[in-house]
């Protein structure tokens, strides 16, 4: 049974921090082996990423074929149905759409002393993106990591993905090509991360590394930042759903269970202020749950860590909402607008009952790759922000630096930096010795 709580019930506020505290990753601790596959991979390059590879995922390469070569990709994307095909091109033709919106403009003003200042934005030289493979395949994962980069303008886009046996779902290499993905290698785990952050002889190092993935790749992301820019620590999925009486029970129903599905460790949490509601809620979780493909897998998660909070009323519940600060939260309300002008801390919102999660995980054109186990109280789901770096740019006349430099030479004598202050200092003065014409 999931947790069935009330806030009015007494012990509502520990059973809610226990909610919010709950570690939903393997408590097994993967920091040793991630640390002995890194240093590997960083001295003994392919020929470590060739053992790993065997160990790990059970496929026998060499450095010739740890690259999946172009044509073995587009005969792999030539087996992909018509319909799925348009599938993948509709969802990466609307996340090119909205990525492109997200695409910052340059900036130069000149202020009142004379000093033109801005900034522009750059993308990195090349991405690595990590696209999962262990478990199940994600094609959606590589349109909502590689369209963004190629929105940012990267030059090189790297993709690895484990082939655990040598299988690798077609879609994966057709959503790759139809991407724009320069080079696919069939590494996973730690090992492809230290690769990307490191290079080899066969894999050349990248700038930037995103992509979610498993307790290992996170780990191998964590260790590598640094070295190169990572987007984020990912972990179990989760949604929250705000929901009023006027929503559809069984709609919502399929939308606790979507997030269950994904991993045993996702939750899924409801918060109504409508108790019948909340009941008809559970009862048609019950109801659905078994004629799953997936039952397991969501069972365990609704059972372990699925709740469903019924609240004094909807600002409650909102506020409920920002202390978990969801990587996704559904507002189906009679007036959503109203209950998401009170959230300050969400991955992602999804607004009223026309507008599953499920549609935003693959089309609806928002990214999927979202802050997890509460970071959206400080960071954001990837966007093309991710693949670009902003660079100032400052250019003064000898008037604007004749009127702030003195400051700048007070400061630099303060901090006891004597080239800092002439280094300022000579230009005013060759100025005053012009006679101060410019
Ligand atoms: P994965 O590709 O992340 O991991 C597989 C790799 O893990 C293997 O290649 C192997 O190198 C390594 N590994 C496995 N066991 C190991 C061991 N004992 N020691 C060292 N390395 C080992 O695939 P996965 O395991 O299926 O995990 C994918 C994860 O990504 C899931 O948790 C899934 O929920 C998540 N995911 C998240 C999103 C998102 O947008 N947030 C999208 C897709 C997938």
């Amino acid at each position: 049974m999931p947790h069935l709580l009330d806030t009015a019930a007494a012990g509502f506020d520990q059973q809610f921090r226990s909610l919010l505290s709950a570690k939903r990753e393997d408590a097994e601790d993967v920091g040793a082996a991630v640390d002995n596959i890194i240093a590997d991979v960083r001295d003994r390059g392919d020929a470590a990423l060739i053992e790993l590879t065997a160990r790990y995922d059970g496929l026998d390469v060499t450095p010739q074929t740890l690259r999946i070569p172009p044509e073995e990709i587009a005969a792999a994307a030539a087996t992909v149905s018509a319909d799925d095909r348009a599938a993948l091109t509709l969802a990466a033709s609307r996340v090119r759409a909205y990525h492109a919106r997200q695409m910052p403009r340059d900036e130069s003003f000149t202020d009142p002393e004379g000093a033109t200042l801005g900034w522009r934005w750059t993308p990195v030289d090349a991405a690595g993106l990590y696209v999962p493979g262990g478990q199940a395949s994600y094609p959606s994962s590589v349109l909502m990591n590689a369209v963004p980069a190629r929105v940012a303008g990267v030059g090189r886009l790297v993709v690895c993905v484990p082939a655990p046996g040598g299988q690798l779902n077609p879609l994966v290499l057709a959503a790759c090509q139809i991407a724009g993905v320069d080079e696919v290698y069939r590494i996973g785990g730690a090992q492809a991360i230290a690769a990307l952050a490191y290079g080899t002889a066969t894999v050349p190092a990248v700038d930037k590394i995103t992509g979610p993935g498993n307790a290992y790749v996170a780990a191998a992301k964590a260790r590598v930042f640094g070295r190169v820019g990572i987007d984020m620590i990912a972990g179990p999925s989760e949604v929250v759903i705000i929901a009023d009486g006027t929503a559809n029970p069984e709609w919502l129903a399929l939308d606790l269970l979507a997030q269950a599905e994904h991993d045993a460790d996702a939750q899924s949490i409801l918060l109504t202020p409508d108790a019948e509601f909340a009941r008809s809620v559970a009862a048609e979780v019950d109801r659905l749950l078994p004629g799953l493909p997936r039952a397991a897998i969501a069972g365990a998660s609704w059972r372990d860590h699925g709740a469903i909070v019924v609240t004094r009323d909807l600002a409650e519940a909102a506020e409920l909402s920002n202390r978990l600060a969801p990587e996704h939260l559904e507002i189906c309300t009679d007036d959503p607008d109203a209950v998401a002008a009170r959230i300050r801390h969400a991955g992602a919102i999804f607004l009223g009952g026309w507008t599953p999660e499920a549609a935003g995980d693959y089309v609806s054109g928002p990214n999927h790759v979202l802050p997890t186990a509460r970071s959206a109280r400080f960071s954001s789901g990837l966007s093309v922000m991710d693949f670009l770096k902003r660079t100032t740019i400052s250019r003064l006349t000898p008037a604007a630096l004749a009127a702030i430099g003195p400051a700048a030479v007070r400061l630099a004598e303060a901090e006891g930096l004597g080239a800092h202050a002439r280094s300022v200092a000579a230009r005013i003065a060759q100025h005053a010795g012009q006679g101060a014409r410019s």
